[in-house]
């Protein structure tokens, strides 16, 4: 098993509570993987009190001294990505090729933040008189709060840590304690890539507790928060006492489209992808299928065939395309969703159970999941599950598949899977989602493209991702200067 502490002031840092944390398999339960301190809320002080200590030394840096560290450390990663993808698989449980896919994310994102160092900057503005200089400069904000979910471990931080950086903040951070591996890992190579000490803190423990400290401190300038509404609703509230920025990014419940004249082959296909992979624990998952009524029957069964046809099991084992939830609190969570929905006359057409045969049972395997008979009041089409459960709602026209997929208070990623040039895009018109996809899995993200909700899904004032996520941490000073004198 290995052992992590907090990462503070360049080092690891054992909390004084003494108190520590196993996380454990979730393919095989017997295994325990890492143990972690159960930080109290003097550890995360700490945390913070050294990124203000640091704070002055990085933003006085040039951003292209800062973005040569974040390349430096991209290579670093790259170096050590089998190791950590097999890590990532054993904590978060996510198959190795989708583990290996987000470390490799992690090495693009910090290389790409490299690079667009060396284009920070303000902009020259006409002034309205001659011999006169009217210009910005792009300053950094100060210590930068992190609060991140599980289900991406290294990608989440890496997309947040990286803007924040090159722009000269200082950051604690709070990984989510279902899989902190990736964030020691990470402080640890950003250490070795060259960050002096205190510029990136790890601060492990429970969620209240020390996401509390980090939400409340006013030495915390700025947050961004990624994870469940009900939680960065109450952060966010903890933020505006103070009128601190804040950047929530939340869940969804994604629709696809399946209009009648879709290659249905290619919908069962994407639909199955980003319903059941990772599990179906992504914020971007298809978990609601809007398909006009003329094709349902053989959508479905297609469907069907492909949720039947997935290999469940270890994300280490070869050929397994789906792996197990995250613990046993999202199982039973997500046989919950499906037994509610059964009991409100949906019908189960296929999956639904938990799979304990022989060394499965050690883990927290379920069957890809299938609802029918699915109507929009229903819970299964208006609550996140969270895990793989696709509920499919029968419309019989494109207005109103689209008024359906509207009808929900959340708007992260949408699809739809057409022929039809126009539909797709008044559908990317009309849609109320932060990312549309046609023809396409509705997870999945283009790195150097903005990324965010709308509605319940996020603060919506700053986008995460691309060049544009500089904006969040960073300031603009305008500056006159008068050369005529
Ligand atoms: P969560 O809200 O339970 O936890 C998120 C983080 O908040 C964790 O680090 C947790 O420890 C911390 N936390 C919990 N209580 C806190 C408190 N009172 N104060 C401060 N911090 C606290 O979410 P989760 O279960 O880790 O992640 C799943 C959720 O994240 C889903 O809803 C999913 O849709 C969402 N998500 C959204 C995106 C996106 O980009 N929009 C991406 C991934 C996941």
């Amino acid at each position: 098993m290995l052992t992590y502490s907090n990462w503070i002031q360049g080092a690891a840092a054992p909390s004084p509570s003494g108190k520590t944390f196993e996380t454990r398999n979730p393919a095989d339960n017997r295994e325990a993987v890492a143990s972690y301190p159960l930080s109290e809320r003097g550890d995360a002080e700490n945390a913070i009190a050294s990124a203000a200590a640091a704070f002055p030394a990085w933003a006085g840096q040039t951003s292209v001294a800062r973005g040569r560290v974040l390349s430096k450390a991209s290579t670093l990663l790259e170096a050590r990505k089998a190791q950590l993808a097999e890590l990532l698989t054993r904590e978060e449980g996510k198959t190795l090729a989708e583990a290996t896919g987000e470390v490799q994310r992690a090495v693009d994102i910090f290389r790409f933040f490299g690079g667009l160092s060396y284009t920070l900057g303000g902009q020259t503005i006409p002034h309205d008189l001659p011999q006169n200089l009217l210009y910005t400069r792009r300053e950094p904000l100060g210590v930068v709060g992190l609060i991140t979910p599980w289900n991406f471990p290294i990608a989440i931080p890496a997309w947040k840590l990286a803007p924040a950086l090159v722009c000269g903040n200082t950051v604690a951070l709070k990984p989510a304690s279902q899989a902190p591996a990736m964030a020691c890992e990470l402080a640890r190579i950003l250490t070795e890539a060259g960050l002096p000490p205190g510029v990136f803190n790890v601060v492990i423990g429970e969620g209240r507790a020390v996401g509390g400290v980090l939400a409340t401190d006013p030495r915390v300038v700025a947050m961004s928060f990624t994870g469940s509404h009900s939680v960065g609703h109450g952060v966010y509230q903890q933020l505006a006492q103070r009128m601190a920025r804040a950047q929530m990014e939340m869940g969804g419940k994604n629709p696809t489209l399946v209009l009648a004249d879709a290659d249905l082959d290619l919908a069962a296909s994407l639909v199955s992808r980003a319903g059941f992979g990772l599990t179906g624990q992504a914020c971007t998952a298809t978990s609601r299928v809007i398909v006009e009524r003329s094709v349902l029957a053989v959508f479905t069964e297609k469907l069907i065939a492909k949720a039947q046809a997935l290999k469940v099991g270890p994300g280490l084992q070869a050929g397994v395309e789906m792996g197990p939830a995250v613990n046993a609190q999202e199982l039973q969570g997500n046989l919950d969703h499906i037994e509610g929905a059964v009991r409100e006359g949906a019908k189960l057409l296929t999956g639904g159970q938990r799979i304990t045969d022989g060394d499965l049972r050690h883990g927290f395997f379920m069957q890809p999941s299938v609802m029918g008979n699915v109507t929009p009041e229903m819970k299964i089409a208006r609550e996140e599950v969270f895990g793989p459960v696709v509920a499919v709602i029968a419309v019989d026209s494109f207005d109103e598949a689209l008024r359906v997929a509207n009808d929900v208070n959340v708007g992260l990623s949408a699809s739809v899977v057409t022929r039809d040039f126009r539909k797709a895009l008044l559908y990317a018109e009309r849609i109320q989602a932060g990312v549309v996809k046609v023809n396409q899995i509705s997870t999945g993200l283009a790195l150097q493209a903005p990324f965010g909700g709308v509605k319940q899904s996020s603060t919506d004032s700053f986008k995460e991702q691309g060049a544009g996520a500089v904006e969040f941490y960073s300031k603009l000073k305008t500056i006159y200067l008068d050369y005529s004198v």
